[in-house]
Parts: structure tokens; sequence; C-alpha cells
């Protein structure tokens, strides 16, 4: 077994114990396996092994790998997308995770009208204020909602966020409760809104985020090694 499978096997384990714990079924938590700076041979390892999303932070390096991985898989964007990159990120990705502006949602609503097709996105949240994080402000997020919502070619389907660079749990896990209750305002607001995604926790996180409530973890490092 490569080393890629086995990482993915614990990881595998360790989520379904978590959900085990929580009584919540470890199928409904997908994997976004985060491939940045990793090459499309070990890639397709992970795919081989079973990963069906995979996550990129930029556009032109998604661009060189996205022909040379084969399988049943998703892409999606989960770095920070600037609005003259959109058209091109729209011929690779399945969803943007990132969206963080009104102006970038209006430019991915445009280009995805001019394709005939809608696309997903998520709203990024800067939950931890940290001035080095991309995302809205949580007190942010209803209003760029509601404008959204009328965007025919956009789908808000979740919310993504990065917990707080601290190994301290308290601080990390008020991160992603933050984000939950966010979520929760909105669809109660939003009644028609079919708000699925909570994409929050990462190699260092994703134990507490799945305990907030995380359907969505975004991996990198626990499958891949260090970068
Ligand atoms: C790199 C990255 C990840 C994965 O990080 P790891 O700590 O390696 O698991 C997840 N989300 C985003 C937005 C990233 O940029």
């Amino acid at each position: 077994m490569s080393t890629i499978a086995e990482k993915i096997r614990i990881l595998r384990e360790r989520i379904a114990e978590t959900c085990a714990k929580l009584s919540r079924n470890p199928a409904e938590v997908a994997i976004v396996a985060v491939t940045k700076t990793v090459p499309p041979q070990r890639i397709q390892e992970a795919v081989d092994a079973g990963i069906q999303i995979l996550g990129e932070n930029r556009v032109q390096e998604a661009l060189s790998k996205v022909g040379s991985v084969k399988g049943d898989i998703t892409w999606h964007m989960v770095g920070h997308l600037q609005r003259n990159k959109v058209k091109k990120a729209l011929d690779i990705f399945d969803l943007i995770q990132s969206v963080d502006s009104y102006d970038l949602a209006r430019e991915i609503d445009c280009h995805s009208r001019q394709r005939n097709r809608r696309t997903d996105i998520l709203i990024e949240v800067n939950t931890s204020g940290e001035p080095t994080k991309f995302g809205i402000r949580p007190d942010e997020a209803l209003d760029l909602v509601s404008k959204l919502v009328e965007m025919p070619n956009i789908n808000v389907v979740g919310l993504m966020t990065i917990g707080a660079f601290t190994d301290d749990e308290g601080t990390v896990r008020k991160c992603f409760s933050t984000l939950r209750e966010i979520s929760e305002t909105i669809r109660s607001s939003f009644k028609n809104l079919d708000l699925r995604w909570l994409s929050m926790g990462m190699s260092a996180d994703y134990i507490w985020a799945i305990q907030e409530g995380s359907n969505m973890v975004r991996i990198g490092t626990a499958i891949f090694g260090e970068r």
C-alpha cells in the first residue's frame, strides 16, 4: 500500500472515530484533498485510494495539473481568487470555496451565465479576525447572502473558514462554532437556500472542526506529508 493510501486510511479512521462519538454518519463528512505543491502522480495516488474532491489554491497551478489526473473527481478552488482569474478558474473548478466579496461573486455569475452554467460557491468567512486571512467579517455574511441569492448563475451552497493559527483548542473551536452559527442564522432567514456545506478543518484541526459540525474537511499535510 502506498504511503498516501495508508495516510488516507488513517484519516478516514480518525474521522469515523470522531463521528461515532457524536452519533454522526462519517459518510456525511466530505474530504477535500488539498493538492498545492503536490505533483500529479501523487495526486493520482490519492484519487486511486478513493479521494473524489481535489482542492487547489492557485488557478495557474491547477491548470497545469487537471489534465494529468484521471478519475471521477471534482476540483474545488480553496485559495484567494482574483477577479481577473475567474474566467480561467471556471475552466477548471466545479466549486469555488473562497468567495469573499460581492464583486468576485458578480464576476463568477457573469462568466457562468456566458457558459450557460450555474456555479456552486461557498462564502469564505474570516472567523479568526486574523488580518492575514481572507474572508468577509462574520457580521457581513447575511447581507452578502441576500445579494448573492439574486444572482441567477450562482448557487450559494455553504460557508468556508480557516481556523485561527494557534494550537489553543478553545480559540480554534470558537472559529468553527462561529461559522456554524452564521450558517444557522442564514438558514433561518433564507428558507429556500440549500446551505449544505460547512467547509472547515485542516490537517491540524479537522477533529475539532467535525466536533463543531463540519461536513467538509480540507486536508493537505495529513495526506501528502509536509510541503
Ligand atoms: C493548504 C490549505 C489547506 C490544507 O492545509 P493542511 O494544513 O496541509 O491540511 C486547507 N485549506 C486551505 C484554504 C489551504 O490553503
